[in-house]
């Protein structure tokens, strides 16, 4: 669905929380693993450590032949925090470790890599580490926090710091909130010289040549947030060295998806082999699905429709199986692509489409079903409610394609008469 329309949905309804956890209302934010951020921030002037990456247990050795160093840190890549402090399923603690042998780190890049991460941030099950980052390690002095990002309630950017970073910072934020402090920022200004002056002594980088180098690294994190269309860049630790550096240690950052169109190069970076598939064949497509747990699959256009369609699906005893939001602009080959991934997802026994024509012309939208119904031979039971731009039209194409859709202009009953059919 349109983050536009979605953003004027959250603003305009009361209670959206049941809908925002069925991801109905959920916008598709681009995140980054550890490596690729640190590639960005890198690009940008920020400090990072020298790192090289093992995807393959089989070239490890290979891999840290040519990557000596005094002491590694031994990093899984995976897309969430709090790893440090994490376990594996096969027993092995901590997604984070330190060691300066080179053979102790081919035991440990051995017990991350093929499984699977669990941390405060991951589901139950944890998620596949299928990366994992050698990195120089450094000789943390101090490890403070520094967060910029898009704030609504500040209705633009604001820098969040903290002397007390690291590991426990969600308990310094419920324990000790003075020790954070959240500037908003002027967005045509941003991180200047007196902001990052305030937040580098804030931060605690009392010498001065470690004062100066806070301050250009925070005003270059600034310049990345700006340059990569970044709703947050988030540096926890961001580390002050016992030999005097500033060091951006962990990075996770976030990025616009309205700003795909000129960020191309990054959004390709998309690590898709965790998502669900039929989620990132929509995206190719410009679509937006979303996966439930029932039976009836549903193709809508619009997010407040999309509620509409949850609601009244469980009003009537039915559970929706999945939404795909076809939008408002959208082509016949679009539609095409929608209907065959409602259709194909095996966990739908009959499918809903559920269109209210307002930009959308319906007999667009009839015309992709009929293609996509015939050349897919869809067996499941087909209930269609069409309102709005050219519904007559649409409904002679369906009627007269011959196929076995059922039409019905009223909601309620449509909604009835799909959660009937997968009963019979
Ligand atoms: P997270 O647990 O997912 O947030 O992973 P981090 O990259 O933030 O690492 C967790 C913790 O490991 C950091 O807060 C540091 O205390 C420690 N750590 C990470 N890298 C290094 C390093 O290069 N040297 C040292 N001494 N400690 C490190
Ligand atoms: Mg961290």
């Amino acid at each position: 669905m349109s983050a536009f329309l979605t953003r004027k949905l959250v603003s305009s309804v009361i209670s959206l929380s049941k809908y925002s956890q069925a991801g109905l209302l959920s916008v598709r934010n681009l995140n980054l693993l550890e490596y690729q951020s640190k590639e960005l921030l890198k690009d940008c002037g920020v400090s990072i450590q020298n790192f090289t990456i093992i995807d393959d247990i089989k070239k490890a050795d290979a891999t840290l032949d040519k990557f000596r160093v005094k002491e590694y840190v031994i990093k899984a890549q995976v897309l969430a925090g709090g790893r440090g402090k994490g376990w594996f399923d096969n027993g092995f603690k901590g997604g984070v470790h330190l060691t300066k042998d080179p053979k102790a780190v081919v035991d440990i890049v051995k017990n991350m890599l093929g499984h699977r991460l669990i941390t405060k941030q991951t589901a139950k099950d944890g998620i596949l580490v299928q990366k994992v980052m050698i990195a120089e390690s450094v000789n943390i002095k101090r490890e403070t926090y520094v967060c910029i990002l898009m704030d609504r309630s500040h209705n633009g950017p604001v820098l969040i710091a903290s002397p007390a970073g690291g590991m426990d910072i969600e308990a310094v934020a419920e324990k000790n909130p003075e020790a954070i402090k959240t500037i908003p920022l002027d967005i045509y200004y941003g991180v200047d010289d007196d902001v990052a002056k305030e937040v580098a002594d804030f931060l605690g980088f009392k010498e001065e040549e470690v004062n100066k180098k806070a301050i250009y690294e925070l005003k270059n994190l600034w310049k990345l947030f700006v340059d990569i269309d970044a709703l947050q860049i988030e540096i926890n630790p961001f580390v002050e060295t016992d030999d005097k550096q500033v060091i951006a240690v962990d990075a996770k950052i976030s990025f616009d998806d309205n700003a795909q169109f000129r960020q191309r190069d990054i959004f390709a970076l998309e690590d898709v082999s965790e998502k669900d598939p039929r989620e990132v064949d929509a995206s190719k497509h410009n679509l937006n699905y979303i996966s439930m747990d029932g039976n009836i699959g549903c193709l809508v256009n619009g997010a407040g429709l999309a509620m509409a369609t949850m609601d009244i699906i469980k009003m009537n005893g039915g559970e929706p199986a999945n939404f795909l939001d076809v939008g408002g602009g959208v082509t016949e080959e679009q539609v095409f692509e929608a209907f065959r991934i409602v259709a194909e997802d095996p966990k739908a026994k009959a499918i809903f489409v559920n269109i209210f024509g307002g930009i959308v012309n319906c007999a667009t939208i009839a015309k992709g079903m009929v293609a996509a119904a015939k050349t897919l031979e869809i067996k499941k039971p087909v209930l269609v409610r069409l309102q709005g731009t050219n519904m007559i039209e649409a409904r002679k194409i369906l009627q007269e394609s011959g196929l076995p859709f059922t039409m019905e202009g009223d909601l309620d009953e449509a909604a009835r008469k799909v959660v009937a059919a997968i009963k019979t």
